[in-house]
């Protein structure tokens, strides 16, 4: 119930220092990512959903890079959002976060040409965030490598799929490891949503 007790390193907590407290979310979601678990939260935003998830993604990351500087352009984590205005947010927010131990997030979108976002993949990525179209074209391309993504993000799953991606998400996540962790955030829980989970996720993951 309070960042301390959370036992997370500062420099990944820097990032909530202007909050008095976790929010209900990302005391729920914490100790289950941090320990490897799938997880599906049922929240909306303003929930705090983002470093929810941000946060254990920034320990994944650093437990991987074991405090070297990674210099592949390979990330290891992978956000699929359903609007390009989402997909920002997020990236901004895990830009900030990740700026002190050194992670680097690049955020990837279509409406836009592409030449920008290959070059910041190409100088380095630890964690990719992006709309499922752009993503796509962009892994198709070779320059986008999923292989080694462990710790992936569905983030408004349900809106994702309203929209018409769900084609473009799985065959995204099969570009991924098999030993992924995965989460996924949604407002509701529609038949398409639990399908997706129920395919691509632990046989248990924790639902809150
Ligand atoms: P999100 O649901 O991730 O879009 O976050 C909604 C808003 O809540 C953002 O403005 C965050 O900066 C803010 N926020 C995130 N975590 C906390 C927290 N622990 N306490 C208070 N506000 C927070």
């Amino acid at each position: 119930s309070s960042f301390s007790e959370s036992g997370l390193p500062k420099e990944v907590l820097d990032c909530c220092k202007s909050f008095s407290k976790p929010s209900p979310i990302q005391s729920r979601a914490w100790p289950f990512l941090l320990d490897g678990r799938d997880f599906i939260g049922i929240a909306a935003t303003g929930s705090g959903k983002t470093l929810a998830f941000g946060v254990p993604a920034l320990m994944h990351i650093q437990k991987i890079k074991n405090g070297k500087t990674s210099k592949k352009a390979v990330p290891r984590c992978l956000v699929l959002s359903p609007t390009r205005e989402l997909a920002q947010q997020i990236s901004d927010v895990l830009s900030d976060a990740g700026t002190p131990s050194g992670t680097k997030s690049v955020c990837l979108y279509g409406g836009t040409s592409k030449g920008p976002q290959i070059a910041s993949l190409k100088s380095g990525v630890d964690i990719v965030i992006g709309t499922p179209g752009r993503m796509k074209d962009l892994i198709e391309m070779g320059v986008c490598q999923l292989k080694e993504v462990s710790y992936v993000v569905l983030d408004e799953a349900d809106r994702m799929l309203d929209m018409g991606f769900e084609p473009e998400v799985r065959w995204i996540l099969s570009q991924t490891s098999s030993t992924r962790q995965m989460v996924m955030f949604s407002a509701t829980w529609p038949l398409a949503v639990h399908q997706l989970a129920q395919e691509f996720m632990d046989p248990n993951p924790v639902k809150v």
